[in-house]
C-alpha cells in the first residue's frame, strides 16, 4: 500500500486532501499543528479516512521547526514503511499593508509556509531516493503568482514555493522523484471564512467562474498530480482559481 503524508490536514484543504487520497486508497499520514485542539481535530479527520478501508494515523509536529520534521518524518517511515507521496500544505495568514506589517509576522509566515517546505523536501527526499519513486505537492497560491495587497509576507513565501518546486523537480528527476504545485484561488475554508462580506464580493468580481472554489476541487488536482496519470509532469504550476487570471 502506498503512503501519502499531508502536512497541516487537521482543517481545510489539508484534510480535504488527506480524505479524497485516502479514497485513492493511500494508507495517510495526517500532519496537525501541535495543539490539543488540532489533535482533536486531526482524530476526526483519520477516523473518516480510515472508512475507505485504508491505514491513517496522526503526527504531532510544528513543520516550521526542523527537529519537528525530523521526528515526524522517522516516525511515519516507522509506522508505514515507506513515504510515496507528500503534500506540503500547513500554512498561515498574518495580513496587513507593508507600511503596517510588524517583522515578527513577516518571519512567522516565512517560517510555516516557505521554510516547512524546505524542512519536509529535505527529509523526505532522501526516503523516496531510496525507494526509487515519489511525488510530491507543493500548495502555493495565486498569491505568489501575482502578489496580493496586504499579502506581502504571504505573497513572498507562496512564490518561493514556486522556485523550490521548480528547483526540486530538476534535482531530483533523475530520481523517479516528481515534484508539482497547486495555486488555490479563493477557496472556501476556515482561512477565507474570516474575510468580510465586502472583500469576498470584490474577490469574486475578477473569477470567471464567479463562485468560491471548494477544498475538494483542489484535492482531486493534488489526487492526479500524485497518481500515475501524472507520471510525465513535474516542475509545473497548476493555478486552481476558477479562471482569475485570464
Ligand atoms: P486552514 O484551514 O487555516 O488550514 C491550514 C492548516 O495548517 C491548519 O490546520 C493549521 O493549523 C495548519 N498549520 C498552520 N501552521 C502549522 C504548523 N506550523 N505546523 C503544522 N500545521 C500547521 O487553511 P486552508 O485554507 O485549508 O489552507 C491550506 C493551504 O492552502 C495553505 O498553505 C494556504 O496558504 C493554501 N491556500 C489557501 C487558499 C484559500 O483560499 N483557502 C488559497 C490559496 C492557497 P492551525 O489551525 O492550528 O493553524
Amino acid at each position: 500500500m502506498a503512503t501519502a503524508l499531508i502536512t497541516g490536514a487537521s482543517q481545510g484543504i489539508g484534510a480535504c486532501i488527506a480524505k479524497r487520497l485516502a479514497k485513492d486508497g493511500f494508507d495517510v499520514a495526517i500532519n496537525h499543528y501541535p495543539s490539543e485542539s488540532d489533535k482533536e481535530k486531526a482524530l476526526a479527520v483519520a477516523e473518516e479516512c480510515r472508512s475507505f478501508g485504508i491505514k491513517a494515523e496522526i503526527f504531532s509536529a510544528d513543520v516550521s521547526k526542523f527537529a519537528d520534521c525530523e521526528n515526524m518524518v522517522k516516525a511515519v517511515k516507522d509506522t508505514f514503511g515507506s513515504i510515496d507521496a507528500l503534500v506540503n500544505n500547513a500554512g498561515i495568514t498574518k495580513d496587513n499593508l507593508m507600511a503596517r506589517m510588524k517583522e515578527e509576522d513577516y518571519d512567522a509566515v516565512i517560517a510555516v509556509n516557505q521554510k516547512s517546505v524546505f524542512n519536509m523536501m529535505k527529509l523526505v527526499c532522501p526516503v523516496m531516493m531510496k525507494q526509487k519513486h515519489g511525488k510530491i505537492v507543493n500548495v502555493s497560491s495565486v498569491a505568489g503568482l501575482y502578489g496580493n495587497a496586504g499579502q506581502v509576507n504571504y505573497s513572498a513565501s507562496k512564490a518561493a514555493i514556486i522556485g523550490m518546486t521548480k528547483t526540486v523537480a530538476k534535482e531530483y528527476g533523475r530520481k523517479n522523484i516528481t515534484c508539482n504545485a497547486v495555486a488555490p484561488g479563493f477557496i472556501h475554508t476556515p482561512m477565507t471564512d474570516v474575510l468580510s462580506d465586502d472583500l469576498k464580493a470584490k474577490m469574486l468580481d475578477a473569477v470567471a467562474l464567479r463562485r468560491y472554489g471548494e477544498p475538494e476541487e483542489i484535492a482531486s488536482v493534488v489526487s492526479f498530480l500524485v497518481s500515475e496519470d501524472a507520471s510525465y509532469v513535474t516542475g509545473q504550476v497548476i493555478e486552481i482559481s476558477g479562471g482569475l487570471s485570464m
